[in-house]
């Protein structure tokens, strides 16, 4: 094969530039401030989602334990009524039986002040849940507002990336259309091996495109052989211009 002109060897230079303006772009695009914010918010919605949906499982248990307190209560009190009704009502004459009922309407009075007490703390404890519930609900919704803002502002902000990018990628393939097919293809395995990179150009005493200094024994070398060779030192092609 021929050596490629110094025209071809121009145009190799200038697509790879193009690639690299590409991968910049491309980078910039998946790594916006906008997009970061976003997953953040994204990810503070779900854990706000999570908190609530405990809440509401406490909740349940919550309510669950204030009817179990109710019906309880309920049933204390048909009791005591009950129980004074006989102690009243001249049906219990017996000293020691009225004695009896009447240390069991004690003790249901009792029972019933305990389950007045609890109630009042089971009560204190759903406050607290359905406040906290309130809380996280307005947090979640404040959060919603920031995510659909933050779509927005990303699409504002990618929009101009995204244009940048279809314009280079209609200079790319002209680019691409103008370097010999055998050429191009060669740059193209190289640049896929040397992570988007495929050309450099001998600068100096070091590539362009690895940056790692050769003696001048070597580059020496690199001058006596042909325009496009391979960089000793990152094995892509490179361009030793006399
Ligand atoms: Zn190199």
């Amino acid at each position: 094969m021929a050596d490629p002109s110094p025209e071809d060897l121009e145009r190799l230079l200038e697509l790879q530039a193009t690639d690299h303006r590409i991968r910049k772009v491309q980078h910039t695009l998946d790594d916006l401030p906008e997009q970061r914010q976003l997953a953040e918010a994204t990810e503070r919605l779900a854990e706000l989602g999570r908190q609530h949906e405990d809440l509401r499982v406490e909740l349940e248990r919550v309510t669950a334990e204030q009817r179990q307190l109710e019906r309880e209560t309920d049933v204390l009190i048909e009791r005591r009524d009950a129980e004074r009704v006989r102690l009243y009502d001249g049906s219990v004459t017996n000293a020691r039986e009225l004695k009896s009922v009447e240390a069991e309407v004690d003790a249901t009075v009792r029972r019933i002040e305990e389950h007045e007490e609890s109630m009042l703390e089971v009560m204190e404890r759903l406050d607290e849940l359905e406040q906290r519930s309130a809380e996280l609900l307005a947090a979640a919704d404040a959060t919603r507002q920031q995510v659909a803002e933050l779509e927005v502002a990303l699409d504002e902000s990618a929009r101009d990336w995204l244009a940048e990018l279809a314009e280079l990628r209609v200079v790319r393939d002209r680019q691409a259309g103008e370097v010999a097919p055998e050429l191009l293809q060669r740059y193209e395995q190289a640049a896929q091996r040397g992570g988007g990179t495929g050309i450099g150009k001998l600068e100096g005493n070091a590539c362009t495109a690895c940056r790692i200094e050769m003696s001048y024994a070597d580059v020496g070398e690199l001058f006596d052989g042909p325009p496009l060779t391979t960089c000793p030192q990152c094995r892509r092609l490179l361009v030793v211009s006399a």
